[in-house]
């Protein structure tokens, strides 16, 4: 068994743990940003020879429906996907560099409590992405900005 916090977190999810799976769950968690199940069928398969495109695109499904994995939108209905620790649901999305930043619960918790008390609906489960400029993204943007002036 791998002592990584991905091993761990694989186990807990209760998912059975093929080579092919570990391999796949491995490459999502090494991205470190969102990735397209082709972009991480190329990741995996210089690695992982053997393992089918098939296979990559059916165990993102189980790692998505296992909680280890959540899959984020691009534009033009393209999926993509992003490693996230089981509990985990929000994050910021830089639509630049496509770095996936966690959000934790205490940033959204003040908008759900808004919810119940405008709204009266009590939200028992959220997932937010933001989709946008990460800081070095958006100070890049705005040096650019500045010298074509
Ligand atoms: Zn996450
Ligand atoms: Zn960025």
């Amino acid at each position: 068994m791998v002592e990584t916090a991905f091993g761990s977190a694989l186990q807990r999810s209760g998912l059975r743990l093929t080579p092919q799976r570990m391999a796949i769950a491995e490459a999502l968690a090494g991205a470190s940003k969102e990735v397209s199940a082709q972009e991480l069928y190329d990741r995996v398969r210089r690695r992982h020879p053997y393992i089918g495109r098939a296979t990559v695109f059916r165990s993102l499904d189980t790692l998505v429906g296992g909680g280890l994995a959540q899959r984020l939108e691009r534009p033009g209905h393209v999926s993509a996907y992003v490693w996230c620790e089981p509990g985990h649901h929000h994050h910021l999305i830089c639509t630049t560099c496509r770095t996936v930043e966690e959000l934790d619960e205490e940033a959204v918790a003040p908008l759900a409590q808004t919810i119940v008390r405008t709204r009266g609906f009590r939200v028992d489960h959220a997932t937010l992405d933001f989709y946008g400029q990460c800081r070095a993204c958006s100070r890049a943007a705005s040096r650019e900005k500045t010298a074509a002036h």
